[in-house]
């Protein structure tokens, strides 16, 4: 969740580690430290708030040294203080560690060593792991990290350095990422490929239970039993301008921006005209097994999982398979009953929410099939999915997934039209889907090009601190997603409702202080829709409609119509999203919210 960014090498490592954590700052924190190591002087700084206020301390300061750790801390156990930022350092000042995750354990570790002796001077589970290393350590710091995480449980992404064995950085994984690269300056480790995309594009993703000797020269791999492992560098696709702001007052608008192209992104090379198909090179090995299944569960945490909600309706109409969703981190605590002819459909922006990853093991382990759709090549979910479909992005920046989310929904029209293909669907239907499909990158361009109007909309109602988001069918998920946003970014309530719902009991919150965002598009339900609006009219309440171009009557009952183009109802819900996400990024703007980081989340959910 947090960020750890880590050098050795040949260059002094305070620019690079503020650097690192600069663009790590995207993900969500709320402290953060350096340590440098300069020979046997060793500097550590720490500070609560944004970076800037480390930024502050170090100004000034003499910090040289080639070896250093920097860490983004999202609190989980103890508060925000100085004291509870990493890196955390064992009693003799020697070992210091920074830490993504949890250690489950931790207190019982703790009262262990404080009966040995060991003095604890923050609230954190990380620091049982500096004086865990510290307990075991001997002279050879991999060796006594390998020690100490044979007797932790939980989740972890660790970097650990040593004063008395200082020409090295110690890395290690379970549950939560690192990345590894090595060039001619030297060494670094990362949680994000982001953050060290600068310095190379050739990363070595560490996998859960695998321990790397990082030095200026290079990397030795082993797992936690110091067994040799050996591994490739992935070629990271993404640019280094994608990672920037480019003129744009926030990466959240700028990602708006972007859905056009993210959409091309996902399509590019998939579309087959002729056939009425699509080319999806990643699920050819199982293509076969595809053939067998005759149930599909697809498991997602947030706005994945209203993708995923789409994604429901399309696989059942155009794949003919019986689908439900389930949410990430219920799935495991409940008994879900399925069996080798299911397919499991997993969603993540980054490939490492911790809730969807228990999901992936829990099927892993009964033998399921299971099928991608990530947006980070190399992520650890990408890497043990039995197939996979990247969308293919770009980085998202913004906490708030914008053009992830309309990426993914294209992602499951995609792998419904493969499926159905192989079923019921005729060439000439298919042939129609994928016509629509190419039409949507144009299509959301038109609607960002009336930006301004929806800018305009959003300025007059952002002083409502409730908003109702309803939508039916296949734009139930958007609904949700649209209410999520505002949630996220402009920290409104918003409630996202199917349509027909309401008069059961959300109706009675209506009146002319909680106005409703409706997605009604000229589609099979679009009269169900008209009905639920005039209910809302009936009780004072505002509406602000999301309509199909050419719909005149929508205006006399709507306050504010936003149009949208003509699309398939399946893929009404891309062009749909466009609006709600501009809604909530501009009502965010006129509230003054922070939008690219929004207080208490962080970008990808690595803890259970
Ligand atoms: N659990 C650790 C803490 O609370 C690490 C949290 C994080 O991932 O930033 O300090």
């Amino acid at each position: 969740m947090c960020g750890i960014i880590g050098y050795i090498g040949k260059k002094q490592a305070l620019p690079l580690l503020m650097d690192g954590l600069r663009h790590e700052s995207y993900r969500g924190y709320d402290s953060s430290g350096v340590v440098v190591f300069d020979h046997d002087n060793v500097t550590l700084v720490k500070a609560t708030g944004k970076l800037e206020k480390l930024e502050e301390k170090i100004q000034g300061m003499d910090i040289p040294g080639k070896i250093g750790l920097g860490h983004t801390r999202w609190a989980t156990h103890g508060g925000v203080t100085e004291e509870n930022a990493h890196p955390h350092a064992d009693c003799k000042q020697n070992i210091f560690v920074i830490h993504n995750g949890i250690i489950e354990n931790y207190q019982q570790i703790k009262d262990e060593l404080q009966a040995k002796g060991h003095r604890f001077i923050s609230e954190t589970d990380t620091e049982v792991l500096s004086h865990l290393v510290e307990h075991f350590f001997t002279g050879n710091l991999e060796e006594a990290v390998g020690k100490a995480l044979a007797q932790v449980r939980g989740a972890y992404g660790i970097a650990v350095i040593a004063k008395q064995d200082p020409d090295k950085i110690v890395v290690a994984r379970l549950s939560a990422p690192i990345v590894i690269s090595v060039n001619n300056d030297g060494g670094f480790i990362a949680s994000d490929p982001g953050t060290i995309l600068s310095h190379s594009n050739k990363m070595i993703f560490l996998d859960d239970g695998e321990i790397a000797i990082v030095t200026g020269e290079g990397c030795k791999i082993t797992d936690l039993k110091n067994n040799a492992k050996d591994k490739v560098a992935t070629e990271v696709e993404w640019t280094l301008q994608e990672a920037e702001k480019t003129g744009y007052a926030h990466f959240m608008l700028k990602e708006i921006m972007e859905h056009p192209a993210s959409l091309e992104n996902v399509l590019r090379g998939r579309l087959l005209m002729d056939e009425g198909g699509v080319k999806l090179g990643g699920l050819e090995s199982i293509q076969d097994k595809l053939r067998d299944i005759n149930r599909i569960q697809i498991i997602a945490c947030g706005g994945s999982a209203y993708a995923a909600q789409v994604g429901e309706y399309m696989l059942e109409e155009y794949g003919g398979i019986p689908t439900e969703v389930e949410i990430g981190s219920e799935f495991r605590y409940r008994k879900p009953v399925f069996d080798g002819h299911t397919l499991s459909i997993f969603i993540s922006q980054s490939g490492e929410t911790a809730d969807t990853l228990a999901a992936l093991k829990e099927v892993k382990e009964r033998k399921g099939l299971s099928l991608g759709i990530v947006n980070v090549v190399g992520s650890t979910l990408a890497r043990q999915m039995d197939a996979g479909v990247y969308t293919h992005s770009g980085p998202e920046i913004a906490v708030a997934s914008t053009k992830t989310f309309t990426a993914q929904v294209a992602a499951l029209a995609l792998v419904s039209l493969f499926l159905g293909r192989q079923r019921q669907l005729s060439g000439p239907a298919g042939r129609d889907v994928v016509g629509k499909l190419s039409e949507l990158p144009a299509q959301v361009r038109e609607i960002l090009g009336r930006r301004n109007s929806i800018e305009e909309i959003a300025r007059r109602y952002h002083q409502y601190p409730n908003f109702c988001v309803i939508g039916r069918k296949y734009n139930y998920g958007i609904a949700l997603e649209g209410a999520l946003k505002l949630k996220e970014v402009a920290y409104v309530h918003g409630e996202g409702m199917r349509g027909g719902e309401l008069k059961h009991g959300s109706l009675a919150l209506i009146n002319n202080e909680f106005p409703t965002l409706a997605i009604v598009p000229t589609d099979s339900v679009y009269e169900k829709n008209i009905s639920t609006i005039q209910q809302i009219r009936a009780r004072g309440g505002k509406v602000i409609a999301i309509a199909t171009e050419g719909n005149r009557e929508i205006q006399k009952i709507a306050d504010d119509v936003i149009y949208i183009p003509e699309n398939l109802e399946m893929l009404t819900p891309v062009l749909a999203t466009i609006p709600l996400h501009l809604f909530a990024y501009y009502v965010a703007v006129a509230r003054g919210c922070e939008i690219d980081k929004p207080r208490n989340l962080a970008k990808s959910v690595t803890v259970e």
